[in-house]
């Protein structure tokens, strides 16, 4: 099994790193992830219905049974993991940080310019106008049975920031993409590597080193694999980096 001190290794030598983020990161914060046996798979409802064709045609049910994902995410705290990678790139270690995530972790700990490329659900935005705002403006009216939530400008539909399925790819893709493209080094850490496109991703890079508790697909061709979980790794990271 590859240990800490090989994936320092391999950190120190690279010349450009990503990190890739996905929703396993955030479940030391106490956000369920998807395809662990207690994520939100375990909760069918909940994610079929986290589709732009639910929301847009069947209001009451995207806001009764998959709305209740973003709710979940208020009040949550970034983690010793997304930390660290808040330290790695004060250090000068990692580069860029692109995330599957939509909980706004990598942000609140400190990371800037975060390519969260399925979105976020702190934001929002109107269908109609180019009223944006933060989650609570939206929440308010949800929870006082506005639903769809209209927009205080002109009256359109209010949705979140949050690229749901059926929707197109953001902006935040291709740039991740110009990432990957410049990256000697991936780090992926918390992803199952099975989201398309984003799951193309490791194609890309020379080195791709995970921190994943399950097994990705990826794995074969990986220069590391660590089974463990992300806090600890990055905690014993820190100390053998010394940063
Ligand atoms: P996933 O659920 O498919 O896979 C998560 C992986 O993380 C699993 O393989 C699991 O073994 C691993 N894992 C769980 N806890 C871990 C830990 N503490 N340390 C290391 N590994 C750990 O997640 P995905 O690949 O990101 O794809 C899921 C999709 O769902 C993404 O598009 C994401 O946007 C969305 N999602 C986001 C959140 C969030 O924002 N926090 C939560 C759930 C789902």
């Amino acid at each position: 099994m590859d240990s800490v001190q090989d994936l320092a290794q391999y950190l120190k030598k690279a010349k450009y790193t990503v990190v890739l983020t996905g929703a396993g990161i955030s479940t030391e914060s106490g956000i369920p992830d998807f395809r662990s046996t207690s994520g939100y798979y375990g909760n069918v409802l909940a994610s079929d219905a986290l589709s732009a064709s639910v929301q847009d045609g069947d209001p009451q049910r995207f806001y009764k049974e998959g709305y209740q994902i973003f709710k979940d995410l208020e009040g949550k705290e970034p983690n010793r993991a997304h930390e660290a990678i808040v330290r790695l790139q004060e250090a000068g270690l990692v580069h860029e940080v692109i995330t599957q995530n939509i909980d706004h972790l990598h942000e609140k700990a400190g990371t800037k310019d975060v390519l969260a490329v399925h979105g976020d659900a702190a934001t929002i935005h109107c269908q109609s106008c180019s009223f944006t705002g933060d989650f609570q403006v939206m929440d308010e009216k949800v929870q006082q049975g506005e639903i769809p939530p209209r927009c205080p400008q002109c009256g359109g539909t209010l949705r979140t920031d949050v690229v749901l399925f059926g929707d197109a790819m953001p902006p935040a893709f291709d740039r991740a993409m110009a990432a990957v493209e410049r990256a000697d080094t991936l780090l992926v850490v918390g992803s199952s590597l099975q989201v398309m496109p984003v799951a193309y991703l490791p194609r890309y890079v020379p080195n791709l080193l995970i921190i994943n508790m399950d097994d990705t697909p990826y794995d074969m061709i990986s220069k590391v694999k660590i089974q463990r979980k992300a806090g600890e790794v990055f905690t014993e990271l820190l100390e053998v980096l010394g940063v």
